[in-house]
């Protein structure tokens, strides 16, 4: 039997198997490309495909994709097979360099948002070789950039990769600053929390709202939800340990540092955390663990649900961006130091983060909005839509004490001299209780919770790279041309603690009061759904900041504005349409058979005995013939909005309308679909109910 840490990694081309397979020179050229982005030539790249080639087929492979992330948010593979002809007939197993470095896929029906129009099919694929190939199934996948011929980007790892150098660039700058000069570079970490559910097989391919949507479109509540908190970290069920057994097993053969998993809050719903690692690694990872979570549940009768609300009623699933900045010789930018400049540069860059987090909230909010995640934000679970970072007392202390120049009255009572004192060491367990914050300090890190479990973290990282990038170049423009270092840098931390202390927020951010706060008093966005959210992305300001770092492109920024719309108008059109379908279908045939057979019963009782009442069935069936009129009469209302919404051809006036009118149409449906199931005896309900969902696996 092989050990994990013998098949940790087994399945990745990483430095471990480089080293072993490449020449010293191949070797570190290559790696001068992946730690300083030296281009690569093409002697070296078909001396590593040739190895990864031998390395891959000797492991099983026999194809080979360019595995990358187009807008749609999942990831894309097109699978060639490495066999070439050999002129005696028979074939060889071969692959070039420029096959690595390069792929053609036919890119027409990837979203685009009209920046390639479809004519125009060919779109390009380019090795990303600071993130390791990898072999899933048989198939050798090389992460890859996408984009159009035109250069523009048509994935999410193309604008992640530059919004990590914008913020290398401005770090560097920082960084010299305080006289750290053997830092080369400025990199962030992210350690992702996945939330998922699991259910039974055979009772999701009974729900169509499922199967089309990923969430339960119907479904009254179950007598038990999660109120007794007997869940979360809770014992395993046998059926679910197996399960993340296997998957922990599959993902540690992927080089993902699997670490928690535990129970989460709501029945089914469970947690995995990995060890973090460099942001645009823990990207690929994270779409790597979501298809791999999918996979593994296939393979032991269950389905992963990863939508952000797969049942009303009970918690929804987040996904936490985990968020830090570290250098090259190890240090984490993040920490408190133990002198006193590395402290004043630890405020610098917690200020940085603190004045992004204030200009850019509306970056970030747009960075998580998809119509699964409205029905999480702002519904008492997850971080409501108004962003806010919570500091913790000791800390906001400290920067209250900076900022109005008097005595810090923690643990030593002393007036806060940057440049002179050391921190006070704030605990880590003293800082992590506020679990309703949508960005929280946690001791040397930035947690951003309002993530949807089926997010890519790519987007948001995007946007959080970005706009610290911005804050510590305005700060460097600063700061480099001060006479006097340290009162420059005392003055500029005071005026940011000034000008942007409004965004912390240390209370309960579930409180109705904070967001009328946050609104009103503070001035805070509150942008609650979707289509108010990805506004922001066009935003002059918010145009202006990402081009500037070279982040986006201005047309890329529009192409993106019009796909997430469309994904959200596609996304919620095609719930009403299943709604429309299960209830004429499903639910109305079903209530009324139930209906016609307590009508058939008292009329059987009365050729007994015309004496008796019948009370109990004429009640019922009137009551069912009331719902049965209105489950019809709101069918008919939703096929009216699908109907109307149509017609109409601007995407932007589509997204209002679904967000004005089918909304609230679907859910008055479903309220009376509801009440109906309530009435309905189990028997003729005609798919599995939520208890049978949620507490059907064991
Ligand atoms: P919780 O948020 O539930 O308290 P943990 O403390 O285990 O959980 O941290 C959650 C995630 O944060 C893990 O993925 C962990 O690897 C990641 N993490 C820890 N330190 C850092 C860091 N410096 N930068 C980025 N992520 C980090
Ligand atoms: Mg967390």
């Amino acid at each position: 039997m092989t050990t994990i840490p013998e098949s940790f990694g087994s399945l990745v081309f990483d430095c471990r198997v480089m080293k072993a397979r490449l020449s010293a020179d191949v070797y570190h050229s290559l790696k001068r490309t992946i730690q300083k982005g030296n281009k690569l030539d093409l002697s070296v790249a078909n001396a590593v495909a040739a190895a990864m080639k031998d390395w891959a087929v000797e492991n099983g492979a026999t194809h080979f994709t360019h595995w990358f992330q187009p807008l749609t948010g999942i990831t894309a593979e097109k699978h060639d097979s490495f066999i070439t002809p050999a002129p005696d007939g028979r074939v060889i197993m071969e692959f070039s360099g420029k096959e690595l470095i390069k792929g053609e896929p036919d890119a027409s029906s990837f979203p685009s948002g009209g920046l390639r129009a479809t004519f125009e099919a060919r779109g390009y694929t380019a090795w990303d070789p600071t993130s390791y190939a990898f072999i899933k199934g048989k198939t050798l996948c090389i992460p890859t950039a996408f984009c159009s011929y035109g250069g523009e980007a048509l994935d999410k790892k193309t604008p992640l990769l530059r919004s990590m150098e914008a913020l290398n660039k401005q770090a560097l700058r920082i960084l010299k600053l305080f006289g750290n000069d053997e830092v080369k570079r400025v990199t962030t970490s992210v350690g992702p929390e996945q939330e998922y559910f699991l259910i039974d097989r055979a009772m999701y391919d009974k729900r169509r709202d499922l199967i089309y949507t990923g969430r339960t479109l119907f479904g009254a509540k179950p007598p038990k939800g999660q109120e007794m908190d007997d869940h979360y970290f809770g014992s395993i069920k046998p059926r679910v340990a197996a399960y993340m057994e296997e998957l922990n097993e599959e993902l540690w053969k992927l080089g993902v540092l699997a670490k928690t998993e535990h129970n989460e809050v709501a029945p089914a719903q469970h947690e995995l955390a990995p060890i973090y690692t460099t942001t645009n690694i823990a990207t690929d990872q994270n779409q790597l663990t979501m298809e791999i979570m999918q996979k593994v549940a296939a393979k032991h009768g269950l389905v992963c649900l990863l939508h952000e609300k797969p049942f009303a009623g009970v918690n929804g699933s987040g996904k936490h961006n985990n968020w830090s900045l570290s250098t090259d010789i190890g240090a984490n930018l993040l920490s408190p130091g133990e002198t006193p400049y590395e402290n004043a540069q630890f405020l610098l860059l917690l200020c940085a983060v603190i004045q992004a987090v204030d200009d850019y909230q509306g970056l970030l909010r747009a960075s998580v909005a998809t119509a699964g995640n409205d029905h999480r934000l702002g519904a008492n679970e997850a971080p409501p839509a108004v962003v806010s970072i919570f500091l913790g007392d000791e800390l906001t202390a400290i920067l209250g004490a900076i900022e109005t120049d008097t005595a810090y009255t923690g643990v030593e009572k002393k007036k806060m001299k940057l440049g002179v004192d050391v921190l006070p060491r704030f605990i880590r367990d003293t800082t992590d209780r506020n679990r309703t914050s949508p960005f929280a300090f946690t001791g040397n890190k930035f947690e951003f919770r309002m993530l949807g479990s089926s997010n890519s973290i790519a987007c948001t990282n995007i946007m959080l790279n970005a706009a610290v990038a911005e804050s510590l170049k305005l700060y460097a423009d600063e700061l480099e041309k001060a006479e006097d270092f340290n009162t420059a840098l005392h003055e500029l931390i005071k005026n940011a603690i000034k000008a942007h202390k409004r965004i912390i927020f240390n209370g309960n951010g579930y409180d109705d009061a904070w967001i009328t706060e946050a609104t009103e008093k503070r001035g805070l966005l509150n942008l609650r759904t979707t289509p108010d959210a990805i506004s922001e992305i066009i935003k002059k300001k918010n145009v202006d900041m990402l081009t500037s770092h070279k982040v986006f492109s201005e047309a890329e920024l529009h192409s993106r504005y019009e796909i997430m719309l469309e994904n959200y108008c596609k996304t919620v059109c095609i719930e009403a349409q299943t709604m429309s379908d299960m209830s004429r279908k499903q639910i109305l045939p079903a209530v009324e058979r139930y209906a016609a057979d307590v009508a058939d019963a008292a009329a059987s009782k009365k050729t007994l005995d015309t004496e008796i009442s019948c009370c109990y069935e004429k009640k019922l069936v009137k009551k069912l013939a009331a719902l049965i009129d209105s489950i019809d009469s709101r069918t008919d209302a939703l096929d009216g909005v699908i109907a109307k919404l149509k017609t109409l051809t601007d995407i932007t006036e589509e997204a209002t309308y679904i967000r004005d009118e089918m909304i609230s149409k679907m859910s008055q449906l479903r309220a009376a679909a509801d009440e109906a199931e309530v009435m309905t005896a189990e028997s003729y309900w005609p798919f599995p109910t939520y208890g049978d969902l949620l507490f059907g696996v064991k």
